[in-house]
């Protein structure tokens, strides 16, 4: 059974890892797709190519997620090309790690800006046409960070921390229109964000995962799929763990 037949959705920072991923799954359940990407010109090319493979419409979009004035131009793009935004999926972000002693200035404000002002940029503009439509479903990438801290992601930690409070915020100011705002947090999942991880040895990370090993980008997109879907229909502010159990 497909599970989004006929809607669109926009989902940011979807050239690579658990925003690819997102696309395609929804793709497979008959969404039309828009997508963002930032320089990864070639990877969003090759994702238009397959998702229009699958039989939906698609279109990736060239976006700084951390620009208000391109999330407005492109908001109004989409409308154009789509004719509505019945999903969107703030999934683009950033990592910046450093202990605080050496955290700059500039990295602090390079994360908040890719990862935090990047939701609230495009929440505010995909929900006139969702109030419109008196329906809608917003989903926004927090991290199991945002909510348990790690130590050398200060800045990432607040800034994810802060997703789920907007989240929440949200949830509660247009839960009347009929429109849902909730979070994924994933914990450490398979993408070029993490791999540097891998490094040292995976082995002594999956010792505090329950589920003993990294997710898949496929499996945080299950459960956007979810929240995506008239499956969630009663289900807003809320924030769901696809950690393998670590934020337990
Ligand atoms: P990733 O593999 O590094 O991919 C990041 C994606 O975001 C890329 O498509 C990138 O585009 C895009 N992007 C970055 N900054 C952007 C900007 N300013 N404007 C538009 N697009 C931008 O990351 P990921 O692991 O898939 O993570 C996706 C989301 O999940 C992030 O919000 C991340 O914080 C969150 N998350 C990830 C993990 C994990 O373990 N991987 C865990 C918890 C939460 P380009 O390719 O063009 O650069």
């Amino acid at each position: 059974m497909k599970l989004l037949e006929n809607k669109v959705a926009l989902v940011t920072g979807a050239s690579r890892g658990i925003g690819e991923a997102i696309a395609l799954k929804f793709a497979e359940h008959g969404a039309n797709i828009a997508f963002t990407y930032l320089s990864s010109e070639e990877k969003a090319k090759i994702l238009e190519g397959k998702l229009s493979g699958m039989g939906v419409k698609a279109k990736g979009y060239k976006s700084d997620a951390g620009d208000f004035k391109a999330a407005e131009l492109l908001a109004n793009e989409v409308i154009k090309d789509f004719g509505a935004i019945d999903i969107c999926v703030n999934n683009a972000g950033i990592s910046k790690d450093n202990l605080l002693l050496r955290l700059t200035p500039e990295q602090w404000d390079d994360v908040m800006q890719a990862n935090l002002k990047s939701v609230y940029n495009l929440t505010r503009q995909v929900m006139r046409p969702m109030m419109k439509a008196r329906a809608g479903s917003i989903i926004n990438l927090s991290s199991i960070v945002g909510v348990k801290g790690n130590s050398g992601q200060s800045a990432y930690a607040a800034s994810k921390a802060g997703i789920i409070g907007f989240t929440k915020s949200i949830a509660q100011e247009i839960g009347s229109r009929n429109i849902r705002c909730n979070a994924i947090a994933p914990g450490f999942i398979e993408t070029d964000m993490t791999h540097y991880l891998k490094d040292g040895g995976a082995e002594k990370w999956f010792e505090k995962i329950p589920l003993g090993r990294f997710g898949k980008p496929e499996e945080v997109a299950n459960a956007a799929l979810f929240l995506a879907s008239d499956l969630s229909l009663y289900v807003t502010g809320q924030v769901i763990s696809v950690c393998g159990g670590m934020n337990t």
